[in-house]
């Protein structure tokens, strides 16, 4: 597996770049700025895109998703529940002083226990309501990787304060979904550094 990972825009979202090594078919989770950095790391892999998959609608994940669309063709994926944030993003933008990215249009929903499937890999759609109420996370089960959102952070979990938010929800979410991942699982959180399921099992204070 190629995996990139880009710290992308002023809110430094961890941008993945997953490609098939054998077939040099790439997903894009979270492009939410820098598309020309992105589309960088593609050429240096030879990969072509065949999904672009949002974890949430929060505008530092998918503020560049239209971007690489038209540079790749690649259909967006996002879970449904999360359109209505869609049509904040103008508001998005004000509140975090960056400009709007305009409208952003979805191909595709996709919901838990669908699976994305890139060349060889195969990634697990994981619905994990609370930092949003379509927040989903990636999970690739032969690589024991997980694509989180802002879900899950090192030591930490997704703020549950703005619109859609639920801190009932996303204690549930990693109770019943997250932490049902074996100790081994890499997590790659939506912003900040990697860590493993068994690590934030043991440490992290939301999770006790
Ligand atoms: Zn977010």
């Amino acid at each position: 597996m190629i995996h990139e990972i880009l710290p992308v825009g002023p809110l430094q979202c961890n941008c993945s770049i997953i490609g098939d090594e054998a077939s040099h078919e790439a997903v894009v989770i979270d492009p939410g700025d820098d598309i020309q950095d992105i589309l960088a790391l593609i050429a240096k892999h030879n990969l072509r895109v065949k999904q672009i998959v949002i974890t949430h609608a929060h505008i530092d994940h998918v503020g560049g998703a239209m971007k690489l669309r038209a540079a790749t063709g690649a259909p967006i994926l996002l879970n449904q529940n999360d359109y209505a944030l869609l049509k904040m993003l103008d508001m998005q933008a004000a509140w975090v002083g960056m400009a709007s990215p305009g409208k952003v249009e979805i191909d595709q929903s996709v919901a838990q226990a669908d699976t994305v499937k890139t060349g060889a890999l195969v990634a697990q759609v994981i619905h994990t309501p609370g930092h949003t109420e379509g927040s989903v996370c990636l999970y690739f089960p032969a690589q024991k990787k997980l694509i989180a959102g802002d879900t899950l952070f090192a030591g930490s979990i997704g703020r549950t304060d703005l619109p859609g938010g639920s801190f009932e929800k996303i204690i549930d979410s990693l109770h019943e979904k997250v932490l049902a991942l074996p100790d081994d699982t890499i997590v790659v959180p939506g912003h900040g550094p990697l860590t493993t399921i068994g690590e934030e099992r043991e440490s992290n204070p939301f999770l006790k």
